[in-house]
C-alpha cells in the first residue's frame, strides 16, 4: 500500500530505466508523504526485508521535505527542510554513506500559485538547486530524477544537466496526468567537476 499514487510514476520509471539497485543510496528531495521513499526503500533494500535473496546488499534512502513526513521503516527523514538550503545539503553529506548518493530524486513542487509562468520558474529554479546538491554528494556516474513543469525555461535546465550529465532525456509517465505540464528530467552517468 503506497502513501500516494505518485509511487506509480516512480515504480514506471525505474521499471524502464532501472536507477534504483538493491544496496544503492538515494536521496528522494520533496519526498512527503512518502510514497516515492516507500518506492525506493523496496528497490535499494533499505529495510533489508527482500525476501527473493538474503544475500542482497542493503541500501540507504533519506527524504526531504518542507512539510512533516511520517516515519517509515528503512528510510531516514528530514521533516521542516528546505532542499534549496546548502545547511541541508551539509546535513545530508553527514547522514549518507561516505558522504555520497547514487541516487537523487525529486519530486518537489512549490504549492501552486495558479499563475502559469510563475509556477514553472519557480519549480525550474528549485530544479536548478538540485545540480549544486549533485556537486557535493553525487557519485561520479550517478543519476537525477527530478519533475519540473514544462515552459519557457525547460530548454535551461535541459542545457545545464547535459553540461554536468552524459544522457539527459525527458520523461512523461503514462501515470502522469495527460492535462498536466509535468515531466521529468531522466539525468544519468553523472560527469563529477573537476575543482
Ligand atoms: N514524491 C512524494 C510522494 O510520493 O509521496 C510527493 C511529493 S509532493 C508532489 C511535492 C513535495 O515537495 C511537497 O510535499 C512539498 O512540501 C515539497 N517541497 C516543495 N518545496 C520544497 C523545498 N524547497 N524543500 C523540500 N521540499 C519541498
Amino acid at each position: 500500500n503506497f502513501r500516494c499514487r505518485s509511487a506509480f510514476k516512480l515504480l514506471e520509471i525505474d521499471d524502464k530505466f532501472r536507477l534504483l539497485q538493491p544496496g544503492y543510496s538515494v536521496v528522494d528531495c520533496g519526498a512527503a508523504p512518502g510514497a516515492w521513499s516507500q518506492v525506493a526503500v523496496q528497490r535499494v533494500n533499505s529495510a533489508g526485508t527482500s525476501r527473493h535473496d538474503q544475500g542482497l546488499p542493503c541500501g540507504t534512502v533519506i527524504g526531504i521535505d518542507l512539510l512533516n513526513i511520517p516515519p517509515l521503516d528503512g528510510a531516514l527523514f528530514l521533516s521542516s527542510h528546505d532542499v534549496t538550503h546548502t545547511a541541508t545539503h551539509a546535513k545530508l553529506q553527514e547522514l549518507l554513506p561516505q558522504g555520497q548518493a547514487h541516487v537523487i530524486l525529486s519530486d518537489m513542487a512549490p504549492n501552486a500559485s495558479g499563475f502559469r509562468d510563475m509556477d514553472h520558474e519557480r519549480l525550474i529554479t528549485m530544479c536548478l538547486s538540485l545540480i549544486d546538491l549533485a556537486e557535493m554528494i553525487l557519485l561520479p556516474r550517478g543519476s537525477l530524477l527530478c519533475k519540473y513543469w514544462d515552459g519557457v525555461l525547460s530548454h535551461q535546465l535541459q542545457e545545464k544537466l547535459s553540461s554536468v550529465f552524459h544522457s539527459v532525456r525527458s520523461i512523461k509517465p503514462d501515470a502522469s496526468r495527460k492535462d498536466s505540464a509535468e515531466r521529468y528530467f531522466l539525468a544519468r552517468m553523472y560527469k563529477k567537476p573537476v575543482k
